[in-house]
């Protein structure tokens, strides 16, 4: 059965993020600007948990709960889920995101391209901020402090009860940004970062716990979680929203029949996929214009009309949103003795499955322009809206085997990328040469990525 990676990218547009609007606050009330409580359900498809971390010292971790001992979602991170779909739908930047460090405890360096004009740090100033900033805010030390048009409430249980049931989950993987094959668009150092991370579902009944023995005492032990079909209800507190930031965060927030979202602990192994509900009765939004005049008839009917449609949503975004997209095959990290085999050192492709050696178009159109910026002149420019950018072949890595021994004039360089007029080797200084494909000498099917060649001169060659 097929093999799919947990967790995949939702291309950036080859667009940045508008950062043209500004900022217009909470308190200076736009007269054609809405305003209210938008009340909401979120029911759990999938076993759902978060933890109370307050008690470090207890092994077996409860439920987080209020202080009326009933069980919570945080707000925050209702938040975070939500704001995580806003930012895909608005192209905004990337809030995470170091392009380069190191990753995991073996502390392995990484090195991605630079993220450009997505960097969260351009968002810098009240007058400069992206959709998703402007809206659920930013804060960045003493320079800026914006609090964003949105506040979320905790959602409290109010369908269903916990399941008591001790168990060991199966251990969470920090993230590893290292791994090429799925977090860069190319799979090797230096290529652009993948996107906007997301995990897939894997529907109802994931296999999220392990039989608990001394040596996987890293796992946390739960003993007890929110079943399939619980429900809790939440509210969120929006001031001065133009109209399109409504109907894309209604969207956000309910998506789309099919579509789901994620929360809580576990999402890499299956648990916390859910959808929310919007509930209109208990909802009430206003225009600011007609607040002035009335409070209680401030009130509009049609604000759910507003909401925005399925053509805000991409189709990479749609694809990790998926609630059956378990149907499609096994959804699992591969194995550490698999991991360095074929298929699984290679790029996951659109689906979330690892095809081969090569990448063939790969992810979803609209990942390019967005970096490879390359500081220098290209050698191969492009007419402007001819889409010559994307390569034919990426290699996955560097050649395994050392370089050719080469003559005078001749320089050894492996082959990276394949475009359909040009091909950029990387020499044994690892610097990047391009030389024009027809330039190429040799039989076709040996013009292979990852491949060692001899340039001399404009031409290319490779020994067999
Ligand atoms: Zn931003």
């Amino acid at each position: 059965m097929t093999t799919i990676n947990p967790y995949n990218f939702v291309p950036l547009k080859s667009k940045e993020p508008d950062r043209s609007l500004g900022y217009t606050g909470k308190l200076r009330l736009k007269d054609d600007h809405y305003s209210g409580k938008i009340a909401c359900i979120l029911k759990a498809l999938s076993p759902l948990i978060t933890l109370d971390q307050s008690r470090k010292d207890v092994k077996n971790k409860k439920f987080l709960r209020n202080n009326r001992k009933t069980p919570i979602l945080q707000g925050a991170s209702i938040k975070g889920m939500i704001r995580s779909v806003y930012e895909a739908i608005t192209d905004s930047c990337l809030t995470f995101a170091a392009t380069n460090g190191t990753s995991g405890k073996d502390k392995i360096p990484y090195r991605y391209a630079d993220l450009g004009n997505y960097l969260n740090s351009k968002c810098n100033s009240l007058e400069a901020l992206c959709p998703a900033c402007r809206l659920f805010g930013a804060i960045k030390g003493d320079t800026l402090n914006c609090q964003g048009k949105v506040a979320f409430s905790d959602a409290a249980l109010v369908e269903g009860t916990l399941s008591q049931q001790k168990c060991c989950l199966k251990e969470l993987l920090s993230p590893k940004p290292h791994h090429y094959a799925t977090y860069g668009k190319c799979g090797h150092p230096g290529s652009p970062v993948a996107g906007r991370k997301f995990y897939y579902h894997q529907g109802k009944t994931p296999s999220f716990s392990v039989k608990e023995t001394p040596s996987n005492n890293r796992s946390i032990i739960i003993e007890e979680y929110a079943p399939v079909e619980s429900a809790f209800s939440f509210q969120i507190y929006g001031e001065n929203l133009t109209k399109e930031e409504l109907g894309k965060l209604l969207l956000a927030i309910e998506l789309l029949d099919g579509l789901g979202h994620k929360i809580g602990l576990g999402k890499a192994i299956g648990l916390g996929s859910c959808c929310i509900t919007i509930s209109r009765e208990k909802s009430s939004i206003t225009k600011a214009c007609k607040r002035y005049e009335n409070w209680n008839t401030g009130a509009i009917g049609d604000w759910y009309s507003l909401k925005a449609g399925r053509e805000e949503l991409s189709e990479g975004l749609i694809e990790v949103l998926r609630l059956n997209k378990a149907e499609d095959g096994t959804i699992r990290y591969p194995d550490y003795r698999e991991y360095k085999k074929e298929p699984f050192n290679a790029p996951i492709n659109a689906l979330g499955v690892f095809v081969g050696t090569t990448l063939n178009g790969g992810r979803p159109p609209g990942t390019d322009d967005v970096a490879e910026s390359q500081p220098q002149e290209p050698l191969f420019k492009t007419k402007q809206g001819e889409n010559a950018a994307r390569p034919d072949e990426v290699a996955v890595a560097p050649p395994q085997e050392p370089p050719p021994k080469t003559k005078q004039g001749e320089d050894a360089a492996w082959l990276k990328e394949i475009y359909k007029d040009k091909l950029v080797f990387m020499d044994t200084q690892g610097k990047e040469v391009v030389r024009s494909r027809k330039g190429y000498q040799g039989k076709p099917g040996l013009l292979e990525a990852g491949k060692w060649f001899i340039l001399s001169g404009t031409n290319s060659s490779r020994r067999a």
